[in-house]
């Protein structure tokens, strides 16, 4: 029996293994963190659990192929799914803009109003409708297809390619300025940042969400990423816990082995690196096998973005069912490390659907706050003042705890910090590359990374992971870790088993 070994028990890792244990390999995970999932998780605090992934997960739409991948990896065997009636909503000025998930209540919410956008209102909702056709090709990568196989695929995608092509060609803010009214202009621009960002950012959640494809498993982000790691041990699958690979030991054009930190070593016949690809090229591999896809976009930022996240935690003494799940409202006073440009929206989301995240009669909430290289990079130098670091995430879960209460003046003395993330936080736990999750995002200057995983130089180890393709996310690690096993058996001429 061939021996695998996995570096990263994320998403990615996990289904790398329960597809390595189903198709006849011995494998095993080795993780850097005391628990699987990677940046599937969440945490409890104080009485609270913190859900620090899952807002929308596609591939919970029974029958569809990704839907049935989620279940072959037990993450959503049995599980009921949340339908959220929104996306998300957006304030602005007195006027609140839904992302209703259907369609038709959408467009007339919209017309309401704005009734002089019509002609863009129909126009946007119907390239939305176009993209219902649209299911994430989970079957076999591209490069993996045959001729036959190839054309069906382009075939199925001929509703979904024009939409995908003209909305990569302009960015976000574009796509807002297309609407009159401000508040629909505000609430697609508050999708994404100013700048070159692609509105695939937009159009995309909003196809996969109002076709019931993206939604929520009930239990969250943690219990999926368990249900997983339940499901590849069940197959004979092994882990290592507290196991931070920092050495790789190649000989001619094989990995032989890995050491860790701990001071376990492991050989194994393949290995795959289901981790961070800068942990792969720069720790692991020492830069000496250099990927040119990946150097330029590492190079290239601004073309190229990373993004993580400030996540913070709020205990709430009350219940909040009158309230969108997902709201984004305006803020005055919240700045975002000192000199930085203050922001403008505050997104929060809240879990009343899921009462056992918090005490009974109160609600945990989450804020998100996107941060970009400008931001990481100074995330960087603070963690260094290891004091100044704590108070700064003191002082922004305050600000945001009085952002709150000026939206929601019944609030004031009902609510408690919990808990305040950072992009570091990511890069601590998951050895994440600036604390990025999704990979690079797309703009309209960059062009879509689709990477095989292979290592050039080296012939028993790949990369596998959110990195490898486009939109990045759970599906992405999910697709990937299988696809590393598919080239697997095709590279030592066994039939693939996916079931
Ligand atoms: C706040 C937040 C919200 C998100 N929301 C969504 C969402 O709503 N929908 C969605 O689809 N996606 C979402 N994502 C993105 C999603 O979580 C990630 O894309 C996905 O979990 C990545 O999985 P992965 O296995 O590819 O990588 P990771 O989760 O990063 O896993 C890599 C694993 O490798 C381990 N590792 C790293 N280096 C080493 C080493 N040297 N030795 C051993 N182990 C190592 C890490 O500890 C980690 O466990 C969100 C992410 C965040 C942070």
């Amino acid at each position: 029996m061939k021996k695998i070994i996995i570096i990263g028990g994320g998403i990615a890792g996990l289904s790398a293994g329960i597809f390595a244990q189903k198709n006849g390999f011995d494998s095993t995970i080795v993780e850097k963190h005391h628990t699987l999932g990677g940046e599937c998780t969440g945490w409890d605090r104080q009485g609270y659990h913190i859900d620090g992934c899952i807002h929308w997960l596609v591939g919970t739409k029974k029958g569809t192929p990704i839907y049935n991948m989620w279940t072959t990896v037990g993450a959503l065997d049995g599980v009921e799914i949340h339908h959220p009636e929104s996306f998300m909503a957006v304030e602005h000025v007195g006027i609140t803009v839904n992302f209703y998930r259907q369609l038709n209540q959408l467009k007339s919410s919209w017309l309401e109003i704005s009734p002089e956008d019509i002609e863009q209102i129909e126009e946007f909702c119907s390239d939305i409708k176009q993209l219902h056709s649209f299911s994430i090709p989970s079957g076999k990568p591209i490069n993996m297809m045959n001729i036959f196989e190839k054309i069906k695929y382009i075939f199925s995608m001929k509703n979904v390619s024009p939409i995908m092509h003209k909305y990569g060609k302009i960015s976000v803010k574009e796509l807002s300025m297309k609407f009159k009214h401000p508040a629909l202009r505000k609430a697609i621009a508050s999708f994404m940042p100013e700048g070159d960002y692609s509105a695939i950012s937009v159009i995309f959640p909003l196809g996969t969400f109002t076709s019931g494809q993206s939604s929520i498993p009930k239990g969250g982000s943690k219990a999926l990423a368990k249900r997983m790691v339940m499901r590849y041990i069940s197959l004979g699958g092994t882990v290592e816990t507290s196991c931070e690979v920092v050495e790789a030991n190649i000989k001619g054009n094989k990995l032989k082995g890995i050491k860790c930190k701990s001071g376990k070593s492991f050989e194994a016949d393949y290995f795959i690196a289901a981790c961070d690809a800068k942990v792969l090229y720069e720790k692991l591999l020492k830069g000496r096998y250099p990927d040119q896809e990946f150097e330029k976009r590492y190079n290239n930022p601004d073309i190229y973005p990373l993004a993580s996240n400030i996540y913070i935690g709020i205990g709430y003494d009350g219940e909040m069912h009158d309230i969108p799940r997902t709201l984004k409202f305006p803020v005055k006073s919240v700045d975002i490390i000192q000199n930085q440009k203050p922001i403008e929206y505050l997104q929060m989301t809240h879990y009343g659907y899921e009462p056992s995240f918090a005490p009974k009669g109160h609600s945990v909430i989450t804020f998100a706050i996107n941060q970009f290289k400008s931001e990481l990079d100074m995330w960087e130098v603070l963690i260094k003042d290891k004091e100044a670091y704590a108070k700064e995430k003191e002082r922004i879960g305050e600000e945001v705890i009085n952002a709150m209460e000026i939206r929601f003046p019944y609030m004031k003395g009902k609510l408690k910090l919990l808990d305040v993330a950072t992009p570091q936080t990511y890069a601590r736990y998951c050895n994440s590359y600036c604390g990025a999750f999704m990979g690079f995002w797309p703009t309209i200057s960059g062009k879509s990374l689709v990477h095989t995983g292979y290592i050039k130089g080296l012939n028993n180890i790949v990369l596998s992971g959110q990195w490898l393709q486009p939109p990045g996310g759970l599906p992405t690690s999910l697709i990937t870790g299988k696809d590393t096993i598919m080239r697997l058996c095709k590279k030592i001429k066994q039939p693939f088993i996916s079931v």
